[in-house]
């Protein structure tokens, strides 16, 4: 392809997406879009905007509409325009767009989105106008294809538009902050800087710190998984150690098998290893076994499966499939990746089969400290297969050189006083009151036709919707109604994505999540019912 080509071929529709459903006008989604992303500083300040014509190329609209958005952006202090020159970001001076000091970034399911907290945007006081970019590197034709893949970019399609003041989020999947034991975090902190000085500030060893890896094995052998500390690898939180499992058997064009609703992020680590990813068929007790027989022949290096309490849907995999599960895996040489993120997290008690790996020694077994304790530390863990263990380290060396030394004896600091077993039990009651405050307002408020099942365990819910209601069409309705939910589409391992929404209770109050039940119910109500008409409409003029 000749440069000029490549050139032609530039994406100036800088992610946007109109969607003609949606009330607002197409010159006022743009202007949301754009706004959002200098807010959240994708566009930085100084960026050049593409010109109107190209973006409205982009789009496929009039350029008259793309010139009334940046009038728009302009009036609201988020761009400027130099005639002949262009249209560039200004920098903040922590105003939005209302004029109104800002306390709130623009919401968007983040994964957990997740993750993190971007939901409170603190505008720098004086950021300075970075310069614009002259270099004309054509940055479009030198990005990686993981980075453009479709699962990566359904999360930014979906984060387009800013919403402020109060929103209920029911998509971010971590402990609201007072459930975070930052005192008793801090304690031991404290106590390690204090016994250890120095030591903790070294590199740890490529396995992770012996100290938490024995402590790490006592807590797995009381759930049946009898693991010596040599079979465990400490990660930087359980999405490294998907990554380390999905780089150790990936070569890129190899299969790798997924539930047909899965997480997200596992979504992510396979496309970006460059697996073809195939989502089994399955129902509320785990995939379909005849499917996966048919599926060996296509020789998937792995199946990847969250047994106990899947994101999204909440339910468990029942004990019969387990067994058949571990079967259909030794009979068919392929591994099975066991995703244990909502590990001690059971709310119904004595409702959890055990593991996969507490069956068989050849499961990878995942799990975090992220959900049950604190996202920040950045601890998750592998159980290696023992053939694999050499392998999982010798990557776990070349991706990061180690887990942080002081967070992983603080944490050993945290579990030797015992301190996890009074805090599970803080976290898991405040977690079943809410998850039954969220069911009762869901019972009162969701409109016919829109199902679900109180979730035995874990912190997610998923609701499904009737035929032909679009999930991403009621994550907009809702976000407008002032609560976020998580669209089943970004769910799925192969477009299209499952008709329902995920809902979290562990972010939010129990009265904050009845006042979100009840948002979200009439979201449901507006997008079903203009469905209704529309399908009337049809009817009429048939
Ligand atoms: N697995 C699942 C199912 C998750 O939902 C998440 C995060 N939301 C992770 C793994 C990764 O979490 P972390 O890296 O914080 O352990």
């Amino acid at each position: 392809m000749t440069n000029a080509a490549q050139i032609d071929q530039i994406d100036h529709s800088l992610g946007i997406v109109l969607d003609p459903r949606l009330s607002a006008p197409f010159y006022r989604q743009i202007a949301d879009q754009v706004a959002a992303r200098i807010l959240d500083g994708r566009l930085p300040a100084g960026y050049r905007l593409p010109p109107t014509r190209a973006l409205a190329a982009a789009l496929s609209t009039h350029r008259n509409t793309v010139v009334r958005a940046f009038e728009e952006l302009t009036r609201d202090g988020f761009i400027t325009g130099h005639v002949g020159r262009g249209s560039f970001v200004l920098a903040r001076d922590g105003r939005g767009t209302t004029g109104a000091p800002m306390t709130r970034a623009p919401l968007a399911i983040g994964e957990d989105e997740d993750d993190g907290a971007p939901w409170v945007f603190a505008p720098p006081d004086a950021t300075p106008p970075a310069r614009a970019s002259r270099s004309g590197m054509p940055w479009q034709t030198l990005l990686s294809r993981a980075v453009e893949s479709e699962p990566l970019r359904r999360m930014q399609r979906l984060s387009a538009g800013g919403l402020f003041g109060d929103v209920v989020n029911l998509s971010r999947m971590q402990a609201s902050q007072d459930l975070l034991p930052h005192r008793e975090l801090r304690a031991c902190i404290d106590h390690v800087m204090a016994t250890l000085g120095p030591e903790a500030l070294e590199y740890a060893p490529g396995q992770g710190l012996e100290r938490l890896r024995i402590l790490i094995a006592r807590e797995l052998a009381q759930s049946g998984i009898d693991a010596q500390a040599e079979d465990i690898l400490i990660t930087t939180g359980s999405q490294q150690a998907l990554d380390l499992v999905a780089r150790a058997l990936v070569d890129p064009g190899d299969v790798f098998l997924t539930e047909g609703r899965t997480y997200s992020g596992a979504l992510n680590i396979l496309t970006i290893s460059g697996a073809e990813v195939i989502g089994v068929p399955g129902d509320d007790e785990g995939p379909d076994l005849a499917e996966l027989v048919e599926l060996t022949r296509r020789r998937p290096k792995g199946l990847y499966l969250m047994p106990s309490s899947r994101n999204p849907t909440g339910t468990s995999i029942s004990e019969a499939r387990r067994q058949a599960l571990v079967a259909w895996s030794q009979d068919a040489g392929v591994p099975l990746v066991e995703d244990d993120y909502g590990a001690d997290l059971e709310l119904d008690p004595g409702t959890t089969p055990p593991s996969l790996r507490a069956r068989d020694a050849d499961v990878f077994h995942v799990s975090t400290y992220s959900k049950k304790l604190i996202p920040a530390l950045r601890v998750g863990f592998i159980v290696c297969p023992p053939a694999m263990r050499a392998p999982l380290t010798r990557l776990k060396h070349a991706m990061d050189l180690g887990t942080s030394t002081l967070l992983q004896h603080a944490l050993a600091e945290f579990l030797e006083r015992g301190l996890l077993r009074a805090h599970l039990e803080r976290v898991t009651s405040a977690y079943r009151a809410r998850r039954d405050a969220l069911a009762d307002a869901l019972t009162a408020s969701l409109p016919e036709g829109v199902t679900f099942r109180r979730p035995e365990r874990g912190v997610v819910l998923w609701l499904s919707l009737p035929a032909g209601v679009d999930p991403e069409l009621v994550y907009e309705a809702a976000r407008h109604e002032g609560v976020l939910v998580s669209p089943g589409t970004v769910y799925s391992a192969d477009l299209p994505g499952a008709a329902g929404l995920r809902l979290t209770y562990c972010a939010e109050p129990p009265e904050r999540l009845v006042a979100g039940a009840e948002r979200l119910g009439r979201a449901l109500k507006n997008v079903m019912s203009r469905r209704h008409g529309a399908r009337r409409v049809e009817l009429m003029g048939a």
